[in-house]
C-alpha cells in the first residue's frame, strides 16, 4: 500500500513538474512569433495537450488539422467535441481535388497496400501540409520520443529543415517530446480532456482509417500504423526530417 501511494505520488510529481515545463515553453512559443504565424498541428491524444495547455495560459494561436478525407467518423466527430470543449475553430486543410482524383483515376483508392504509403501520403499530407506552412514561421507538434524509433532524438526546438524554403527558416517545436504515453493519458485523466473514442477500441496512434489499426496490449503504439511496413520508414513525411540527422536548436 504505502509502494503503491510512493509510485503514485512520484508519477503525480513528475506529471506536475512536466505540465509546469511546457506550459513555460508553450509561452515562451507563442510570444515569440506573432500569432497568425504561429499554428499547433492537431490530429492525436498527444495534441489536445497542447490545446488544453494554450486554453490554460489564455494564450491563442490557430490550430489545424489535415484532412486527408480518409479518416475515421470517431475522428471527425472528435475534432467536433473538442471545437465545442474549447470554443476553438479547428481549420480543416484539405488536399488539393485535383491531385486527389489524379491519384484515384490511376493508382485507385488502396494503392498504399501494395506500393507503399509515401505517394498516397504526399498527396493527401505533404502537400497540404506544406501549403499551410509556407504560410507560417513556427508551428507545434505533438511529437513525443517515445513513439517510435524514428522520434527517439527529437529535440523540444529544431529548424524544419522539410519545410523551411528560400525565404524563410521554419521553426518546429516538440513541446511533448519529454512526455511519455503514460504521462500523456495520466494527464487526460487527470484534467478530464476529451479524447478519440478509437482509443477505448484498442487504437492507440491514430491516423487515416485505412492505415490504422488497433495494437495489442504488447505491441508498441506505432505497430498499429501502415502495419504492413518496416517500423525504421514509418513516417508519413509531415516528420520525414525524424529520419534524416537531427538539426537542434535547443536540445533538451
Ligand atoms: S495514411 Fe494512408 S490513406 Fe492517409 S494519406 Fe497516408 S497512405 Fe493515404
Amino acid at each position: 500500500m504505502t509502494t503503491n501511494l510512493a509510485i503514485e505520488t512520484s508519477a503525480n510529481e513528475r506529471l506536475a513538474t512536466l505540465t509546469g515545463t511546457t506550459q513555460d515553453y508553450l509561452s515562451d512559443a507563442l510570444q515569440r512569433f506573432d500569432h497568425d504565424k504561429i499554428a499547433i498541428s492537431f490530429s492525436g491524444a498527444e495534441d489536445i495537450i497542447l490545446v488544453d495547455l494554450m486554453h490554460q495560459i489564455g494564450l491563442k494561436c490557430a490550430v489545424f488539422s489535415l484532412d486527408t478525407a480518409r479518416l475515421h467518423p470517431e475522428t471527425y466527430a472528435y475534432f467536433e467535441a473538442v471545437r465545442d470543449h474549447y470554443g476553438i475553430a479547428i481549420e480543416v486543410v484539405m488536399p488539393e481535388a485535383s491531385a486527389v482524383e489524379s491519384l484515384v483515376r490511376e493508382k485507385g483508392l488502396f494503392s498504399f497496400y501494395k506500393e507503399g504509403h509515401a505517394e498516397c501520403c504526399a498527396v493527401r499530407k505533404i502537400a497540404p501540409l506544406r501549403r499551410k506552412l509556407d504560410r507560417l514561421d513556427a508551428w507545434i507538434t505533438g511529437q513525443r520520443r517515445d513513439q517510435s524509433v524514428t522520434r527517439g532524438n527529437v529535440p523540444i526546438e529544431q529548424v524544419d529543415l522539410a519545410f523551411s524554403n528560400d525565404q524563410r527558416e521554419l521553426v518546429k517545436f516538440n513541446l511533448l517530446a519529454d512526455w511519455t504515453s503514460n504521462d500523456v493519458w495520466q494527464y487526460i485523466r487527470s484534467n478530464q480532456v476529451p479524447f478519440n473514442p478509437l482509443h477505448n477500441q484498442g487504437f492507440v496512434s491514430i491516423g487515416c482509417q485505412p492505415c490504422t489499426r488497433p495494437v495489442a496490449p504488447h505491441e508498441h503504439e506505432r505497430a498499429g500504423r501502415w502495419w504492413w511496413e518496416e517500423s525504421t520508414i514509418k513516417e508519413c513525411g509531415l516528420h520525414a526530417q525524424n529520419l534524416e540527422p537531427v538539426s537542434t536548436i535547443q536540445q533538451t
